[in-house]
């Protein structure tokens, strides 16, 4: 089974993806993992997202269907976690298509319905929890980029709430009950299907 995690940041979709990954074999996908990977490593690519990525705005769409054609050919496991990508209605359509070469689909797209108050509240305490414990603090973590990915998100990515539902593989919950819940209500969601 093969799914995708949609929610703007902080919504939990790294925290629910990675139950999935541990409770059913799933492989997680994170666009944003590959993305610092590939900055941490010094690639060139790497170097020239930085400066996005920080502001809080989009990477290209070429260079992140790149990055996950490339592990979705690597990748082995129970089906794939998309998190964090599509995150633009032209990620969307090359995603559909690099599965329908691959001869899979697409099986369910779970959306993390949440408010915005919440999502601050959460980055901010991430930032500060991982200051508190000597962790890096993720550069794009303060509130000026949050705001921009914030908007990035509603104008670029919402839209996709509306395409999947046409599509028919939209499931919603309830992203702001506590994690164990939630879970538990996304299980419950890819067992129905
Ligand atoms: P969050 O969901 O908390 O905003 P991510 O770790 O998913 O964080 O992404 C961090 C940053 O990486 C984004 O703000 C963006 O700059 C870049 N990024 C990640 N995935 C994509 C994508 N699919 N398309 C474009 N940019 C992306």
């Amino acid at each position: 089974m093969n799914i995708i995690l949609l929610g703007p940041p902080g919504a939990g979709k790294g925290t629910q993806a990675a139950r999935l990954v541990s409770e059913r074999g799933m492989v997680q996908l994170s666009t944003g993992d590959m993305l610092r990977e590939a900055r941490a490593s010094g690639t060139e690519m790497g170097q020239k997202v930085a400066a996005i990525m920080d502001s809080g705005g989009l990477v290209t769409d070429e260079i992140v269907i790149g990055l996950i054609e490339e592990k979705l050919q690597l990748a082995e496991g129970n089906g794939f976690i998309f998190d964090g990508f599509p995150r633009t209605l032209g990620q969307a359509d090359a995603l559909g298509a690099l599965l329908e070469k691959m001869g899979q689909s697409l099986d369910c797209v779970v959306e993390l319905a949440v408010n915005d108050e919440v999502l601050v509240d959460r980055i901010v305490n991430r930032a500060k929890e991982a200051a508190a414990a000597g962790e890096p603090v993720r550069a794009d973590d303060n509130a000026e980029s949050l705001k921009k990915r914030l908007i990035e998100y509603y104008k670029k990515t919402s839209p996709l709430i509306g395409y999947y539902h046409a599509h028919k593989a939209l499931r919603s919950v309830d992203g702001l009950a506590e994690i164990d819940v939630v879970a538990g209500e996304i299980k419950k969601t890819l067992d129905s299907i």
